[in-house]
């Protein structure tokens, strides 16, 4: 296996390992207002961001999508989430709308701790959502908020896993690490849940709740990339537990596309330079979303 050096080279990636491509848990498609409203946040450097990040495919919808299917990209989740109530409704079906023209697009919604949560949740589900996205840091809510205890406890019934992003990464803001999601963990223990970023910064309580959860997962976005590495280096000391991790198929891919200062490319790259071997990067770059995502 040869880690890829350009875009072109990344169908070469999963086909020296087998694959039949690859499957990205970590891939964002909104509403195209929302979409341009969060790049215009990465073109300020706001203060949840906190340094130049130059996005490498700003570009029409339909480029992206055809972009991801280029790389052989298969399968992959739309994450999207409010940052005020009101709205998590309307992006559940516009993530639907989504993914009924894109068939790739696992149909994603997202939630918010506001009253009716739990019943919009147990609609989206019905209606063929089959995953979540909740971002703690964007959202500054508490995953611990009594609104959403129902919601949650619907999701881990439902076995429909949620993308959260609970590390306090970039920077840290609301109810970010591993305590706040732990408590809800306690109480909804079977939740599948796949922690963003590997948990960044707090790998080490991450990596603990995911070796104490048996559907407790982690997705690789922007980890060992150079950017992310210059943010604040990945601890030496872990890789043998992520190994460990990933070699139990609690690891996966997720690369952040479109919304990456840097090619595609180069996750994959950072992911092959751990050596970790083939067996390793089957797993994460195929077997272990598929398996989450109930894909094939
Ligand atoms: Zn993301």
């Amino acid at each position: 296996m040869t880690a890829p050096l350009t875009d072109e080279d990344v169908p070469a990636f999963w086909g020296a390992l087998g694959l039949p491509g690859l499957i990205d848990a970590h891939v964002h498609f909104m509403p195209p207002r929302l979409m341009e409203s969060v790049w215009a946040y990465f073109d300020e450097p706001g203060p949840l961001i906190g340094r130049h990040w130059p996005i490498v495919y700003r570009e029409p919808e339909d480029a992206r999508v055809e972009r991801l299917r280029a790389f052989g990209v298969r399968a992959f989740t739309a994450l999207l989430y409010p940052h005020r109530p009101g709205m998590a409704a309307g992006l559940n079906a516009w993530a639907l709308e989504f993914a009924a023209r894109v068939p790739e697009a696992v149909p994603t919604g997202t939630l918010f701790p506001e009253p009716g949560v739990a019943a919009y949740v147990e609609r989206a589900i019905e209606d063929g959502v089959r995953a979540f996205k909740v971002h703690l840091q964007v959202g500054g809510f508490d995953p611990r908020a009594p609104e959403l205890d129902a919601a949650w406890g619907v999701l881990a019934e439902a076995a429909v896993p949620v993308v959260v992003h609970a590390g306090s990464g970039p920077v840290a803001h609301g109810f970010t690490g591993p305590e706040p999601f732990g408590a809800v963990l306690t109480r909804h223990p079977g939740l599948t849940a796949v922690v963003a970023h590997l948990g960044a910064p707090e790998y080490d309580g991450f990596f603990a709740l995911a070796e104490t959860y048996s559907r407790v997962h982690l997705d690789t976005t922007m980890a060992f990339t150079r950017f992310f590495e210059e943010m604040g280096a990945f601890p030496p000391a872990l890789l043998p537990r992520l190994r460990d991790l990933g070699e139990s198929g609690r690891v996966l891919l997720g690369t952040d596309f479109p919304n990456i200062p840097y090619p595609y490319a180069h996750q994959l790259q950072a992911l092959a330079g751990l050596g970790f071997g083939d067996a390793w990067l089957r797993e994460v770059c195929w077997h272990a979303p598929a398996r989450v995502l109930g894909v094939g």
